[in-house]
Order: structure tokens, then C-alpha cells, then sequence
């Protein structure tokens, strides 16, 4: 059975498909409108948490037997200061994705949903603090924090050591998904600049990074060792264990 035929995916589903179907779970990728180096896309942090999503919900269909929907993803991501200022980054308050957050809730507690996985693809979004107020709002429903990007070390997959933004991790896993997207002959090396403050750099005190004095390319992270091999083999362990954290939330209780 191919993934079209489990309908699992929103974006190309249609109602007369899904309406004879019941779904234990929903899945909301959640990522960003930023530049991407010099070669992946805007949206890189959509389509990779969107991709992911779908695969370990496919694959979470055929190893435990949970049928899940993963949603359109959301575009509205939190931004440094000197992102804001590049063409066409778009930046995302706190209040606006909490509002967003609370709609698509709304919508799917009257739905009959009761657990709902965001799939974060963006390191600058924080929903754990939105998480905690609607913990308080809706308490029989369960809604779920997945960073995609830190389930699975780096560590073994990848050659550089720094990776943070457009590095190899994502160009590795967008040239696996959708490699009609990337050209990495444009990439820049991904290069960036430390704070003058040694505490800061220690994490001793956190301000946000100005991308435009940290990065040169809007890129943190060296893209160049990137392959669709590597993308492939880091994804299929990353959306293994996404697909067991569908299995258990469907049918464990948390305590
Ligand atoms: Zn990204």
C-alpha cells in the first residue's frame, strides 16, 4: 500500500476518501518562511517537517496499525533579529502562532481529535510555553512537542561537527525528499561568527543571535557534505522513533 492509498496527508487528500476513515491522532508540521543558505528553499522548514510527518504516520500505519492525519503545515515562524530585515522573511509573534495553535485545537477537539502532534521544524519556535496554557484549556486532550530535527543525535551521520541552519542535517534530508529543490553548487559554506561575549558563547546567559553579524550566507553549518544517502539513512531512523511515539500515545496512557 503506497502512502497515497492510506490517506494521511491533507495537503492531497480529499473528504470523500477520508470520511469512511477514523483517525486516533492529528500531526501539525510547523515550520518557517526564512531563508536557507543560497540553496534550499524558503519553506525548507515546512516540507521537511511535513515530510517527515507523513512518512513515520505511514510508517506508524503499517508497524502498529494507528491511523493518523498529518495537516497543511504552517509557515508562521519566530525570527532572529537581522532575519527580519532579509527579502521576504517572514517573522511570527508568540501571540500570532498561539492564536493559530488555539484555532486548529478548537477545530479538532470538536472534531472528536483528541491527541495532536506538532512536528516543529524550526529551532526558533517554542510552543512548550503555548502547550502549557492549553494543557489548562482542553485537559482530555493531549497535545504533543516533536522537534524533529533533535530526535536522533547527528552524531555517525554527518561529517561536520557544527550544524545549525541549512547545514548538512537538512540539506541532507530535503535532498532526500525533494531533491528537485536543492542546488548545492550554490551554496555558501555556511560559516559564522561567534559572539564577542565569552559568557554568551559558554550559554551562561542567552540573547538572541543579530543572523545578519552571525551568519554570511544566512547559512550555520558547512551544507557541502551533504547527500541524499546521508538524508535518507538519518530520516528512517529519526521517523522510526516518531512513528513509536504515535504507537504509544495512541495506545499507552502517559502515567
Ligand atoms: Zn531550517
Amino acid at each position: 500500500m503506497t502512502d497515497k492509498d492510506k490517506h494521511i496527508d491533507l495537503s492531497v487528500e480529499n473528504y470523500g476518501n477520508i470520511k469512511e476513515q477514523t483517525y486516533s491522532y492529528a500531526v501539525l508540521p510547523w515550520g518557517a518562511t526564512e531563508p536557507h543558505n543560497s540553496h534550499l528553499p524558503y519553506l525548507t522548514d515546512c516540507i521537511l517537517a511535513h515530510d517527515i510527518a507523513v512518512e513515520a504516520v505511514s510508517k506508524a500505519w503499517s508497524q502498529y496499525g494507528v491511523k493518523g492525519m498529518v495537516l497543511p503545515a504552517i509557515p508562521l515562524g519566530a525570527q532572529n533579529p537581522g532575519q527580519i530585515e532579509l527579502p521576504f522573511c517572514i517573522h511570527a509573534r508568540q501571540e500570532t502562532q498561539k492564536l493559530v495553535l488555539s484555532d486548529i485545537v478548537e477545530s479538532l477537539y470538536i472534531q472528536g481529535i483528541r491527541i495532536l502532534v506538532i512536528m516543529n521544524g524550526h529551532g526558533g519556535n517554542n510552543f512548550k510555553p503555548m502547550i502549557r496554557d492549553l494543557a489548562l484549556d482542553y485537559p482530555d486532550m493531549l497535545i504533543v512537542n516533536c522537534d524533529w530535527f533533535a530526535v536522533e543525535s547527528r552524531k555517525g551521520y554527518f561529517d561536520e561537527e557544527f550544524d545549525d541552519h541549512a547545514g548538512e542535517q537538512e540539506t541532507s534530508a530535503i535532498m532526500h525528499f525533494r531533491p528537485e529543490l536543492v542546488n548545492l553548487d550554490t551554496a555558501g559554506d555556511g560559516s559564522s561568527r561567534p559572539f564577542n561575549i565569552d559568557s554568551l558563547n559558554e550559554k551562561v546567559g542567552w540573547v538572541p543571535r543579530n543572523w545578519a553579524k552571525t551568519s554570511f550566507d544566512t547559512g550555520v553549518g558547512n551544507p557541502k557534505k551533504s547527500t541524499a544517502e546521508k538524508g535518507k539513512i538519518y530520516v528512517a531512523v529519526v521517523t522510526d522513533k516518531i512513528a513509536k511515539l504515535f504507537d504509544e500515545l495512541v495506545n499507552k496512557t502517559i502515567y
